[in-house]
């Protein structure tokens, strides 16, 4: 195929020209008429603004892609806050079914019921504090004692445990040995002082505690091994 083309032919050949979808013997045979020939030359130069997007159009189009991506991530963000917070929520509850685990282990909120509490060598010390011997005979560990003074000028000196006790190390917890009170410290402690501490116990309140001590109680001095027991309490 040489120059040969009438400008008719060339404008039927010049989309597919423009488009460079047409043979490289035809594409040849267009451009060296394009070469000699303003008319067509002007007609490729028509079909090539023609075929070229307006800015506006483009820039609409790559806004409207945008707006695409940016739902996109908006979708995939709501999918990872939906992923965070199920993992959240999946940690709240493995967290709080090992706290709970834990906690029956763990946490001291049982009384020690009075049937299973033997007091006894309750006696004073030489430097006025009262000793006693504590013996919690269920073998059970009690690792924790919480004391409280009632509106009565009652104070309770309450063992508690986890909901599941153990037995491990019973012997070396607070349920086996001596025990002291300062009674000058806890009436200089509490709350109310138009009340003074009337009467100790051991146990829980509403469960028939032991008495340890109450006013006007005379106690015997106490034994040499029971001094000993407290020779760091000063
Ligand atoms: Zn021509």
């Amino acid at each position: 195929m040489t120059n040969t083309l009438s400008c008719e032919i060339v404008e039927d050949l010049l989309p597919l020209y423009h488009d460079e979808v047409c043979s490289i013997a035809t594409r040849e045979a267009v451009a060296s008429h394009l070469a000699t020939c303003s008319h067509c030359a002007a007609a490729l130069d028509k079909l090539r603004e023609s075929s070229r997007l307006p800015f506006e159009v483009m820039e609409k189009n790559r806004r409207e892609g945008e707006g695409l991506s940016s739902f996109k991530k908006y979708w995939h963000r709501t999918r990872v806050h939906s992923f965070v917070k199920g993992l959240l929520i999946a940690t709240a509850v493995c967290g709080l079914a090992v706290l709970g685990y834990a906690g029956l282990f763990r946490w001291n909120i049982i009384e020690v019921p009075s049937s299973v509490i033997r007091i006894s060598e309750i006696s004073r010390l030489s430097n006025g504090k009262i000793a006693y011997r504590v013996n919690i005979t269920d073998g059970y560990i009690v690792n924790q004692i919480n004391g409280r003074l009632d509106d009565d000028g009652n104070y309770y000196y309450t063992p508690v445990r986890p909901v599941i006790k153990s037995s491990k190390f019973a012997e070396l917890g607070l349920g086996n040995g001596y025990h002291f009170f300062d009674l000058e410290m806890l009436n200089a402690n509490r709350t109310d002082p138009s009340i003074p501490i009337k009467a100790i116990y051991y146990g829980p309140k509403d469960g028939n505690p032991v008495l340890i001590w109450q006013q006007g109680m005379e106690l015997p001095p106490a034994a040499a091994a029971v001094e000993a027991q407290f020779h760091f309490a000063d």
